[in-house]
């Protein structure tokens, strides 16, 4: 089925929780259902997704109406806690759809959802965004992230043609974190251990790896997600020392320590757009 199929909506969908399985202390895939997701826009692996929360006495999220300027509730109190997620994996053919939540407690909303969520608990989606593909053709390709940004790289990594060459730096708190991901061969995954505010060692390693490899950079494709010291650290590194050009990386700060995702929104745009 094609992106241009009439059966395709692009409408939010109300998902019911099929099965919880922990990947490890801090990390839990969880598999939603929906006949809808037969009828889901077809969208890359690692694209990502705003998920709905219910909230107060709801026992599921309201859905908006879509209008032409966009989602619609009929009144302020119903709109459901809005996070942003990626798809990790997703199986129209039989209504699944797979998110792994990084788990940091129960002090937000989606952290809170995945820690308690039992089979039958509900919530809703937006159509898929970008980008599409997630990564731009490359004869090397340069990721980091942290575990916000695991389920996005590992899709990306699963997805990658098999003669693929490349450096992944993942960042997780411990050695308890760590996963077997599926990658090509050419590809090679530095695992980083830290707190959100340790970045350092990763960035360093990073340079590293590009100062070697630096005759390559020009036909290199970059993606830098997750807290948002790293990807600030890395992209200044990329565009400002190496003088890549900004059609080559997608540097999108996933969060940042303090801020809840609402409160960091304006923040986000702002390093978003900074044009280093
Ligand atoms: C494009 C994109 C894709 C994303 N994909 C994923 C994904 O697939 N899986 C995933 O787990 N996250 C993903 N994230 C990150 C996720 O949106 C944020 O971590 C979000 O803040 C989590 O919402 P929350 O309700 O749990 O916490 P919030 O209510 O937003 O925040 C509450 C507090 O927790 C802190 N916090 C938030 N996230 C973390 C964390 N990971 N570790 C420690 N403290 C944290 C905040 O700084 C704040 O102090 C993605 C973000 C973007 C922009």
């Amino acid at each position: 089925m094609s992106a241009n199929d009439s059966t395709v909506k692009r409408q939010p969908v109300l998902l019911t929780v099929k099965s919880v399985q922990d990947l490890g202390p801090r990390y839990r895939r969880i598999c939603f259902t929906s006949p809808e997701l037969a009828h889901y826009p077809p969208c890359s692996h690692g694209a990502h997704i705003k998920i709905m929360l219910a909230h107060g006495d709801q026992s599921e999220p309201v859905l908006p109406a879509m209008t032409e300027s966009g989602p619609k509730w009929a009144s302020a109190e119903d709109k459901p806690l809005l996070r942003t997620f990626s798809v990790r994996a997703l199986r129209r053919e039989v209504g699944e759809i797979d998110i792994d939540f990084a788990l940091h407690g129960d002090i937000g909303p989606a952290s809170r959802f995945a820690l308690a969520a039992r089979p039958g608990d509900k919530l809703g989606i937006s159509p898929p965004g970008g980008p599409f593909p997630m990564l731009k053709p490359a004869s090397q390709y340069f990721l980091a992230g942290d575990l916000t940004a695991l389920p996005a790289i590992a899709a990306m990594l699963e997805d990658m043609p098999a003669d693929s060459r490349g450096y992944v730096a993942l960042q997780v708190p411990d050695h308890t974190d760590l996963q077997d991901l599926v990658c090509p061969e050419g590809v090679k995954i530095e695992w980083f251990f830290g707190q959100p505010n340790q970045v350092q060692p990763l960035i360093d390693q990073f340079c590293l790896q590009l100062e070697n490899d630096k005759h390559h950079v020009t036909d290199s494709y970059f993606w830098l997600g997750g807290e948002e010291q790293i990807v600030v650290g890395l992209r200044r590194y990329i565009r400002r020392e190496l003088d890549v050009d900004r059609s080559q990386v997608y540097a999108i700060p996933y969060w940042r320590f303090g801020n809840d995702e609402d409160s960091y929104h304006a923040r986000r745009h702002e390093v978003i757009d900074n044009k280093e």
